[in-house]
Protein backbone atom coordinates (compact mmCIF):
# COMPACT_ATOMS: atom_id res chain seq x y z
CA UNK A 1 0.00 0.00 0.00
CA UNK A 2 0.93 3.89 -0.67
CA UNK A 3 1.01 6.02 2.33
CA UNK A 4 -1.55 9.02 2.68
CA UNK A 5 1.03 11.25 1.33
CA UNK A 6 1.44 9.18 -1.81
CA UNK A 7 -2.32 8.87 -3.20
CA UNK A 8 -3.00 12.17 -2.22
CA UNK A 9 -0.03 13.18 -4.65
CA UNK A 10 -1.27 10.51 -7.30
CA UNK A 11 -4.88 11.88 -7.00
CA UNK A 12 -3.21 15.91 -7.45
CA UNK A 13 -1.48 14.31 -10.60
CA UNK A 14 -4.88 13.05 -11.76
CA UNK A 15 -6.80 16.84 -10.82
CA UNK A 16 -3.44 18.87 -12.30
CA UNK A 17 -4.55 17.11 -15.90
CA UNK A 18 -8.18 16.65 -15.52
CA UNK A 19 -9.90 19.44 -17.85
CA UNK A 20 -12.36 19.93 -14.17
CA UNK A 21 -11.52 23.31 -12.93
CA UNK A 22 -10.91 22.55 -9.51
CA UNK A 23 -10.20 25.33 -6.77
CA UNK A 24 -6.71 24.61 -5.09
CA UNK A 25 -7.75 27.62 -3.12
CA UNK A 26 -11.12 26.75 -1.57
CA UNK A 27 -9.83 24.98 1.92
CA UNK A 28 -13.14 23.19 1.68
CA UNK A 29 -12.04 21.55 -2.19
CA UNK A 30 -8.87 20.99 -0.56
CA UNK A 31 -9.95 18.81 2.38
CA UNK A 32 -12.77 16.89 -0.01
CA UNK A 33 -9.92 16.49 -2.38
CA UNK A 34 -7.70 14.03 0.68
CA UNK A 35 -10.71 12.36 1.53
CA UNK A 36 -11.29 11.07 -1.33
CA UNK A 37 -7.79 10.52 -2.08
CA UNK A 38 -8.00 8.22 0.51
CA UNK A 39 -11.38 7.03 0.90
CA UNK A 40 -10.41 3.51 -0.01
CA UNK A 41 -8.34 3.08 3.33
CA UNK A 42 -11.09 3.59 5.21
CA UNK A 43 -11.40 0.00 5.36
CA UNK A 44 -9.13 0.71 8.04
CA UNK A 45 -11.88 2.01 10.37
CA UNK A 46 -13.80 -0.82 10.12
CA UNK A 47 -11.28 -3.41 12.12
CA UNK A 48 -10.55 -0.67 14.13
CA UNK A 49 -13.66 -1.51 17.00
CA UNK A 50 -12.17 -5.02 16.89
CA UNK A 51 -8.75 -4.31 17.68
CA UNK A 52 -6.85 -4.58 14.48
CA UNK A 53 -7.33 -1.68 12.12
CA UNK A 54 -5.44 -4.32 9.02
CA UNK A 55 -8.23 -7.01 9.57
CA UNK A 56 -10.17 -5.10 6.42
CA UNK A 57 -7.74 -3.27 5.03
CA UNK A 58 -7.57 -3.66 1.21
CA UNK A 59 -10.90 -5.15 1.28
CA UNK A 60 -14.07 -4.42 -1.12
CA UNK A 61 -13.96 -0.67 -0.98
CA UNK A 62 -10.58 -1.34 -3.05
CA UNK A 63 -12.81 -2.55 -5.85
CA UNK A 64 -13.96 -1.25 -9.06
CA UNK A 65 -17.26 -1.40 -7.98
CA UNK A 66 -16.50 0.62 -4.91
CA UNK A 67 -15.42 3.07 -6.61
CA UNK A 68 -17.97 3.21 -9.56
CA UNK A 69 -20.85 3.50 -7.19
CA UNK A 70 -18.77 6.69 -5.46
CA UNK A 71 -17.96 8.04 -8.40
CA UNK A 72 -21.97 7.99 -9.27
CA UNK A 73 -23.23 9.22 -6.31
CA UNK A 74 -20.56 12.61 -6.11
CA UNK A 75 -21.11 13.06 -9.48
CA UNK A 76 -25.15 13.01 -8.79
CA UNK A 77 -24.67 15.45 -5.73
CA UNK A 78 -22.53 17.55 -7.05
CA UNK A 79 -25.54 17.96 -10.10
CA UNK A 80 -27.50 19.61 -7.30
CA UNK A 81 -25.40 22.25 -7.59
CA UNK A 82 -27.35 23.13 -10.99
CA UNK A 83 -23.46 24.28 -12.70
CA UNK A 84 -24.06 21.20 -15.35
CA UNK A 85 -20.68 19.77 -14.40
CA UNK A 86 -21.74 16.75 -12.45
CA UNK A 87 -20.80 14.02 -14.97
CA UNK A 88 -17.28 15.83 -15.10
CA UNK A 89 -17.10 15.56 -11.06
CA UNK A 90 -17.99 12.39 -10.68
CA UNK A 91 -15.49 11.20 -13.98
CA UNK A 92 -13.17 13.26 -11.94
CA UNK A 93 -13.98 11.21 -8.87
CA UNK A 94 -13.39 8.14 -10.70
CA UNK A 95 -9.85 8.61 -11.96
CA UNK A 96 -8.57 10.06 -8.32
CA UNK A 97 -10.00 6.83 -6.84
CA UNK A 98 -8.40 4.68 -9.53
CA UNK A 99 -5.35 6.47 -9.27
CA UNK A 100 -5.30 5.21 -5.81
CA UNK A 101 -5.94 1.11 -6.65
CA UNK A 102 -3.42 1.56 -8.88
CA UNK A 103 -0.59 2.91 -6.12
CA UNK A 104 -2.12 0.08 -4.12
CA UNK A 105 -1.37 -2.85 -6.87
CA UNK A 106 2.00 -1.52 -7.32
CA UNK A 107 2.61 -1.37 -3.90
CA UNK A 108 4.65 -3.83 -1.91
CA UNK A 109 2.30 -6.08 0.25
CA UNK A 110 3.09 -8.82 2.39
CA UNK A 111 -0.17 -9.07 4.32
CA UNK A 112 -1.86 -12.30 2.44
CA UNK A 113 -3.75 -11.86 0.16
CA UNK A 114 -1.26 -10.25 -1.50
CA UNK A 115 -3.24 -7.25 -3.72
CA UNK A 116 -6.62 -5.88 -3.95
CA UNK A 117 -9.91 -7.28 -4.80
CA UNK A 118 -10.12 -5.31 -8.22
CA UNK A 119 -13.40 -6.97 -9.50
CA UNK A 120 -15.19 -7.63 -6.30
CA UNK A 121 -18.31 -8.56 -6.25
CA UNK A 122 -17.50 -10.76 -8.95
CA UNK A 123 -14.59 -12.71 -7.38
CA UNK A 124 -12.45 -11.78 -4.64
CA UNK A 125 -9.21 -12.35 -6.10
CA UNK A 126 -6.67 -10.18 -5.15
CA UNK A 127 -4.94 -8.15 -7.90
CA UNK A 128 -1.26 -6.74 -7.37
CA UNK A 129 1.28 -6.29 -9.96
CA UNK A 130 4.35 -8.48 -10.54
CA UNK A 131 6.59 -5.27 -10.18
CA UNK A 132 6.01 -3.43 -7.07
CA UNK A 133 7.27 0.84 -7.41
CA UNK A 134 5.91 1.48 -3.82
CA UNK A 135 7.08 0.42 -0.69
CA UNK A 136 5.16 -1.26 2.12
CA UNK A 137 4.19 0.71 5.27
CA UNK A 138 4.75 -0.90 8.23
CA UNK A 139 2.10 -0.96 10.96
CA UNK A 140 1.59 -2.77 14.11
CA UNK A 141 -1.75 -5.19 13.77
CA UNK A 142 -3.54 -3.54 16.74
CA UNK A 143 -5.23 -0.27 17.89
CA UNK A 144 -2.61 0.23 20.46
CA UNK A 145 0.43 2.19 19.08
CA UNK A 146 -0.98 2.09 15.54
CA UNK A 147 -0.32 5.67 14.98
CA UNK A 148 2.83 5.68 16.54
CA UNK A 149 3.91 2.60 14.42
CA UNK A 150 3.56 4.69 11.55
CA UNK A 151 6.35 7.05 12.94
CA UNK A 152 9.48 5.23 11.66
CA UNK A 153 12.67 5.47 9.56
CA UNK A 154 11.27 3.21 7.26
CA UNK A 155 8.06 4.61 6.61
CA UNK A 156 9.70 8.22 6.16
CA UNK A 157 11.82 6.60 3.44
CA UNK A 158 8.72 5.00 1.42
CA UNK A 159 7.19 8.45 1.85
CA UNK A 160 10.33 10.48 0.13
CA UNK A 161 10.48 7.30 -2.57
CA UNK A 162 6.63 8.17 -3.31
CA UNK A 163 7.18 12.00 -3.63
CA UNK A 164 9.98 11.17 -5.89
CA UNK A 165 8.07 9.00 -8.03
CA UNK A 166 5.27 11.27 -8.24
CA UNK A 167 7.51 14.56 -8.90
CA UNK A 168 8.89 11.93 -11.48
CA UNK A 169 5.18 11.44 -13.48
CA UNK A 170 5.08 15.09 -13.15
CA UNK A 171 7.40 16.18 -14.74
CA UNK A 172 7.21 13.41 -17.58
CA UNK A 173 3.24 14.72 -18.30
CA UNK A 174 4.54 18.28 -18.24
CA UNK A 175 6.96 17.81 -20.45
CA UNK A 176 4.63 15.06 -22.61
CA UNK A 177 1.85 17.85 -22.57
CA UNK A 178 3.65 20.42 -23.77
CA UNK A 179 5.15 18.31 -26.99
CA UNK A 180 1.46 17.00 -27.68
ZN1 LIG B 1 -5.60 1.82 -0.25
Amino acid sequence: MCSPVGHSLAGALVVRHNRFDFKWSSLKALLLFLVIANLPDVDFLFGWAQGDPNLYHQTWTHSLAFIFGVSIVSGLIYSLKGTGQGVQAGRLVFWILAAHLLCDILGTDYRPPIGIPLFWPLTDYPVHSPYTVFGNIIRVPHTEGFFRSLLCWHNFRVVVHEIGVMAGIYLFLLIFRKRG
